[in-house]
């Protein structure tokens, strides 16, 4: 047994460090084994995949093991509030308790850094002028002369959704970098190389992706030097990587560039260009691209197949996208003629001629490779992406070796060498991939760690590893701690119409009313589509009885933030409990542990929708491999976003719930069976009966319930 392997299982045992410090830890069988597969990796090198369900305590899983190895990691989440956790609790925790003399980072995105160079701009533009902005401006100004990290996080007050936020605030296309007059003070730039200095770097997927696309957030310089990447929430890398790898042009970047150009020209370059007149053609032509798209109801995605998105007219749209291609031709002559006055005309000329690029691209016919297609809002986003990021990936992670001891100088160089990212995917041996190079140091393989409380519905976890190109990865599951036979009970009703018939969405709702008023809330309501989320929520609202003393919260109609406190509050202390109706974002990550919540309810199977154009793609691209779109596609993606919406269900050893889906295809399918065998194993009920006396026993005593 090595001696890493020895303080791993030591720290997790029954009178480990741990269970010393940490109140309430206890030892679980799950966390040690998937903890003693992390170690293994470390070790050994290479990918290891885990799906580690609900309750398994997998953060201290990768954690401690990454933590006593001493070797330097880089750690991803998919979201902001992980990845806060971890920086802020999970991880000083650890390294109290373990003693580590250990240096931990967060690195964000850019656009969570105060921009000096922005910010000392901003009072000239015209956002500037509008009420109160005056006095946000001087907040920032006199905030700015104090923070160190320069993390707008700190600044309270400033809404991100604020229109003074991008003013001081930067993104790569207006960022100056090395010509930039605050380069030594960028906070942006001292963030990275704090990160560069510590020996656990803490990132989100979407800054990841950023660097792997064009070297955006400063991960492209610390990925050679790391010898461990974990990836928390790993199921949404596929999706995540797959926007950052694709190309994008979208009339808010036209109409972004057009206006900084105008403010710009118009500060450093007066009367020496007719800004106004280059930047009205800019803003007009994509005005007009955006019309030629047609008009239609919310927002949605049209299929681009052939030279013209689909059910786009050839005679508006090829003429408005020439006029786009001309009026950046101009913007760029114009730019040129000034380029050399400041470093920011400079940039402006490369955002120009990067647009024109995109725009010349989406004027040919699409990569048969990827998938192409225009989003159509009130704005215009033209998107053409691979269809997962196998290749990219499965460059990056297979086996090399990377040295085991931090090398300052080296660092320095990887610092200053645009292509690392590039350069280690493809095994540049300057990157620690030549063990020659790196004798004497120590070598060892990079070690890879994914980790989802759902990542498949089978144990190959195919639907994760294909995708990112992981077909070679170790895989492992890790099943929860909870009892869910005693814990939970699943419901078909078998009395509602089918999911594709027009009233199906009132009947949901009138089963929700029963249960909602039985059990005084405690409900939490997922839909599949956004009409029917709007008819649940509205029919709830209208009829749910006054006495039952319910309170109806509809996604959308508060921030997403305040739903999720308000739900969690529950009843009690004069509080009405709580019924939520929401779609998409709430059916993962969505956690209420105790009574709080006690009845999911879906209302149909979640089938990715027909006509999504990356959706089709993936699908045609299953079939040329001779393989069934539906079983080998399409199903597995509806039994991975059911197991996430029933996962909201039981979050605690001492939960206790019923997880209703209205829709009988569950039942009656054939391919209803495998979608079960995806859950957890819940006792059945077997009628309405049996539905409403279990509420029952919720509302008298929701420690037993009889089980039949
Ligand atoms: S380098 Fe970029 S982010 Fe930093 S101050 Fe200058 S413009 Fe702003």
């Amino acid at each position: 047994m090595s001696l890493l392997v020895q303080r791993v299982s030591e720290t997790l045992s029954s009178n480990g460090a741990l269970a010393q410090a940490v109140a309430g830890f206890q030892p679980r069988a799950g966390q040690t084994d998937m903890a003693m597969a992390v170690t293994q990796t470390l070790e050994q090198g290479g990918q290891l995949v885990v799906e580690a369900g609900t309750g398994v305590g997998k953060t201290y899983a990768y954690l401690v093991p990454v933590l006593l190895s001493g070797q330097r990691a880089l750690v991803s989440t998919a979201t902001k509030a992980l990845q806060d956790q971890l920086f802020s609790r999970d991880i000083p925790r650890l390294v109290e308790v373990l003693g580590l003399p250990i240096r931990v980072a967060l690195l964000k995105g850019r656009s969570n850094y105060l921009c000096l160079h922005r910010m000392e701009q901003a009072r000239h533009s015209a956002e500037s002028a509008q009420p109160g902005a005056q006095r946000a401006l001087a907040k920032i100004e006199t905030w700015s002369q104090a923070t160190r990290t320069g993390d707008m996080a700190e600044l309270t007050g400033l809404d991100e959704r604020s229109s003074l936020w991008p003013l001081v605030t930067s993104t790569r296309d207006n960022c100056l970098g090395s010509s930039c007059p605050r380069y030594r003070a960028c906070h942006v730039n001292l963030a990275r190389k704090e990160a560069m200095a510590s020996d656990v770097v803490v990132i989100n997927h979407h800054l990841f992706f950023a660097d792997m696309a064009v070297r955006e957030s400063g991960v492209a310089e610390l990925l050679p030097t790391v010898r461990v990447t974990v990836f928390d929430e790993a199921h949404q890398l596929n999706e995540i990587g797959v926007n950052f790898l694709g190309k994008q042009l979208s009339t808010v970047q036209l109409l972004e560039l057009s206006r900084d150009v105008l403010a710009t020209g118009l500060q450093l370059a007066r009367g020496l260009v007719d800004w106004h007149a280059l930047t009205d053609r800019l803003e007009k032509s994509s005005r007009d691209l955006r019309l030629a798209a047609g008009m239609h109801r919310g927002s949605v995605r049209l299929r681009w197949t052939e030279t013209l998105p689909e059910g786009v007219e050839g005679s508006e749209w090829t003429p408005a996208l020439q006029n786009v291609l001309q009026a950046l031709a101009q913007l760029q002559n114009g730019l040129e003629t000034v380029a050399e006055l400041a470093p920011d005309f400079q940039r402006l000329l490369e955002r120009a001629c990067e647009l024109s690029q995109k725009a010349d691209l989406f004027s040919k016919v699409p990569d048969p490779e990827g998938v192409r297609w225009a989003e159509v809002s009130a704005q215009l986003r033209l998107i053409e992406s691979p269809l997962d990021i196998a290749q990219a990936f499965s460059a990056l992670t297979r086996p090399v070796q990377a040295p085991l001891v931090l090398d300052h100088e080296a660092l320095d160089d990887e610092a200053s060498d645009p292509e690392s990212i590039q350069a280690l995917m493809a095994g540049d041996p300057r990157h620690g991939s030549d063990p020659q190079a790196t004798q004497g140091s120590g070598v060892g393989q990079r070690a890879w760690i994914f980790t989802s409380a759902t990542l498949g519905d089978e144990p190959s976890l195919r639907w994760f590893t294909e995708p990112c190109g992981l077909t070679s990865a170790q895989v492992m599951q890790v099943s929860s701690p909870f009892d869910y036979a005693q814990q939970a009970a699943l419901y078909v009703p078998d009395h509602l119409p089918k999911p594709g018939d027009p009233g199906h969405a009132g009947h949901v709702a009138q089963l929700v009313v029963e249960a909602v008023e039985l059990l005084g809330g405690r409900t939490l309501v997922l839909t599949t589509t956004l009409n029917a989320m709007r008819a649940i929520g509205e029919y709830l609202q209208t009829r749910l009885d006054p006495a039952a003393n319910v309170e109806v919260l509809v996604q959308g109609q508060s921030p997403k933030r305040r739903l999720m406190e308000r739900f969690r509050e529950g009843a009690g202390d004069g509080r009405a409990g709580c019924v939520l109706v929401a779609s998409a974002s709430f059916w993962e990550g969505f956690d209420v542990p105790g009574d709080a919540l006690q009845l999911v309810v879906i209302d149909k199977l979640p089938f990715p929708p027909p006509g999504d154009p990356l959706f089709e793609a993936r699908s045609q691209r299953v079939t040329r491999e001779g393989r069934s779109a539906f079983a080998d596609h399409a199903l597995p993606e509806a039994a991975v976003a059911l197991k996430q919406g029933a996962g909201r269900l039981i979050r605690s050893e001492t939960d206790r719930g019923v997880l209703v889906v209205c829709d009988t295809r569950l039942t009656t399918m054939s391919y209803g069976r495998r979608l079960v065998r995806g859950l957890p194993e819940m006792r059945r009920l077997s009628g309405h009966a049996e539905f409403l006396s279990t509420l029952r026993q919720f509302t008298t005593d929701a420690t037993s319930w009889t089980t039949s």
